[in-house]
């Protein structure tokens, strides 16, 4: 009969079944239950991020109906893919945080994936306030 682990190790990023340190590296372990609590935040944030970000992106393209003001709809234009970048972050931690709440573990592939994402949304955010002040 085998116990299932209730320690998790940060560094391996795997569920231990040792109960203080990690006999793999020696990092102290944490419980299990607070490494999947944490995916949970994680999913929740990223749902969060998918509700807030439609509204304002709604609200916005609402806001923007209509104007014809020069350089504008370029602005919009790069508005809109900084806002389906920020829709596939949210997505991105939706999926990761669901993994991690399962079992622990971070996935590191998509936790960069989420920085790189984020990481060319303020450039584009940043090109296209360039852009309308340039206007
Ligand atoms: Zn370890």
């Amino acid at each position: 009969m085998t116990i299932a682990p209730a320690m998790f190790c940060p560094r391996c990023n795997k569920p231990s079944g040792d109960t203080e340190k990690c006999t793999t590296c020696g990092t102290r372990l944490k419980a299990l239950e607070s490494a999947k609590r944490r995916g949970w935040v994680v999913f929740g944030a990223g749902i969060f991020l998918l509700v807030f970000v439609s509204a304002v992106w709604i609200w916005v393209d609402r806001l923007m109906a209509g104007q014809t003001a020069d350089g504008l709809s370029g602005f919009i234009g790069r508005l809109n893919v900084v806002f389906v970048l920020i829709l596939l972050c949210g997505a991105l931690a939706v999926v990761s945080g669901w993994f991690q709440a399962h079992s622990g573990r971070t996935n590191r592939a998509i936790a960069f994936g989420i920085l790189i994402v984020f990481a060319i949304a303020l450039f584009v955010a940043y090109t296209a306030l360039k852009a309308v002040n340039a206007a």
